[in-house]
This record gives structure tokens, C-alpha cells and sequence, in this order.
């Protein structure tokens, strides 16, 4: 006689608890996105990705239209990117390259992969109940940093010039309206403070794989020389707050199969 496994304790702490969910656009003009989405499994391999982690309950990833809304949120245990905020990163990306030499491909592909990773770490912060000094949006932020970091080498730079294109983009919108002060009582940082953030941290990680950072993306070399020390800080938190709630094995596994990498079925991306 087979004897069934025992049911899984709903509030058990284990890894793969990441589950996603993938909703049709009413907007017609995501389709292309959801297709992209669908075809390369996007979401199946960023729930592997983050499948190390031990969690006391399944988070759910879920990309869906949010009525004109370009937005990106996460709450009680549910990750919600919207569709248009996936079609706001393609519409900011070159054409084919940036005049910087940036690929079409990495302006909109480090913004994507650094949303979903900025809004999982919200849901590690909360979940596990990571203390945190200072702003979550900035944890949430070198977290996300410190995974782009993380693939190897090449891609690493692929992601993070990528994000930072997105940043400068952002800065400069927001530089070109008139801020009013309340702008400030935000919970983000102004995005020039996250773009330089995350300059500073792939600075600090190596300066001479980011050596552009300061001659070409405007790091200022006054910030740059504590940039070593902003990333040995973001290190030590990510080792000691996160690192213990990773399953060893699991991400031994998801860091060999460099899951960064080549992201997602590439090289023939066009959006
Ligand atoms: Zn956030």
C-alpha cells in the first residue's frame, strides 16, 4: 500500500516558495511582453533563482495590468510588477545602441531583472524580519545591487550599465520638472541619489570593471573613494542578514548555473 507524504506545514520554513502568476493584458499593447514573459519563462526562472530561500510561507510573483499605472509594489507576501512599468523599461532603451555603445538588450533587461530583485527583497525584509537601519527603499535597493553584482563578470556589467541607463534617464526626467519639496518626503530616494548608490556599489565591488563609472557615468571621484567601504558594508549585511536564510545546496546550485546569465534566451532580443 503507498502511503501518502505528509502535507507540507503551511508555516513551515523551507526553500521554493516562490510562486508565480502571469495574467493576460487587457492592454493589447503589453501582448508583446507577455509573450516575451511567457516564451522565455521569465518568471519560472527568477522563482528558481530565488528558490534558495528559506521562507515561512510562499510569496507570490505576479506581473499584471495595472489600469495606465506604471508601477512595481510588493505586499503581503505578493510581488506585483505591472505591465506597464515592463513597457515604460522598453520605451526609455535605445533603439539599438545607446551612444555610450550600450545594447538595446541590457537597457532592458538590467531594469527589469533589478525590479523584480528590488521588490523580492522587500518581501525577504518582511517576511523573515530583517532588521534594517535606514530607509527600506535603499536596503531593498543594494540588495537587488548586490544579486546584480553576483552573475558573473560579464553579465554583471551588462545588468548594472543597464540599470544605470535607466537611472539617468529617470534622474533626468525628474531633474527636468520642477521638484517641489514634497518630492523629498518620498519613501525612494531622488533617483540620481539610487542611480549614484548603485554606481557606488559596482565601484566599490571592482573598480576597474567599473572603471566607467567615474569617467563615463559621472561618479564623482570625491563619492568614488569611499565607494570600496559602501560595498564592503552592503557585503557584511547581505552575509550576515541574508546569506543564513539561503538553503547552501540550493544556491551552490542556482549561483554554478549562473541563472544571471544570458538572461533571458539570449542573443536574439530585440525588445
Ligand atoms: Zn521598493
Amino acid at each position: 500500500m503507498l502511503l501518502a507524504a505528509p502535507a507540507p506545514a503551511q508555516n513551515e520554513v523551507r526553500p521554493d516558495r516562490v510562486r508565480t502568476e502571469l495574467v493576460a493584458p487587457d492592454n493589447s499593447a503589453h501582448a508583446f511582453i507577455h509573450w516575451q514573459l511567457k516564451s522565455r519563462a521569465t518568471l519560472e526562472r527568477l522563482a528558481k533563482f530565488f528558490s534558495p530561500l528559506r521562507l515561512p510561507r510562499d510569496v507570490l510573483m505576479t506581473v499584471k495590468g495595472c489600469n495606465g499605472e506604471v508601477d512595481a509594489y510588493y505586499e503581503d507576501a505578493v510581488i506585483t510588477v505591472c505591465y506597464e512599468y515592463l513597457a515604460y523599461i522598453r520605451e526609455q532603451a535605445p533603439a539599438a545602441r545607446s551612444e555610450e555603445g550600450l545594447r538595446r538588450r541590457d537597457a532592458v533587461v538590467g531594469p527589469t531583472i533589478d525590479l523584480f530583485l528590488h521588490e523580492m527583497a522587500h518581501a525577504v525584509f518582511d517576511l523573515l524580519k530583517i532588521p534594517l537601519f535606514g530607509r527600506e527603499e535603499d536596503a531593498a535597493d543594494q540588495f537587488s545591487a548586490y544579486l546584480l553584482l553576483h552573475a558573473d563578470r560579464e553579465e554583471a556589467r551588462a545588468l548594472i550599465t543597464g540599470t544605470a541607463f535607466l537611472g539617468r534617464v529617470e534622474s533626468q526626467e525628474v531633474m527636468s520638472k520642477n521638484t517641489e519639496l514634497r518630492y523629498f518626503a518620498r519613501e525612494h530616494g531622488h533617483p540620481a541619489q539610487r542611480y549614484f548608490n548603485l554606481l557606488c556599489a559596482a565601484y566599490g565591488f571592482d573598480p576597474v570593471l567599473f572603471a566607467d563609472a567615474v569617467s563615463h557615468w559621472n561618479l564623482p571621484p570625491e563619492r568614488a573613494r569611499g565607494c570600496a567601504q559602501e560595498y564592503a558594508q552592503i557585503d557584511r549585511a547581505f552575509k550576515a542578514l541574508i546569506v543564513p536564510h539561503l538553503d547552501p545546496v540550493l544556491w551552490e546550485e542556482v549561483r554554478a548555473r549562473k541563472f544571471l546569465r544570458n538572461w533571458p534566451g539570449q542573443p536574439n532580443v530585440r525588445n
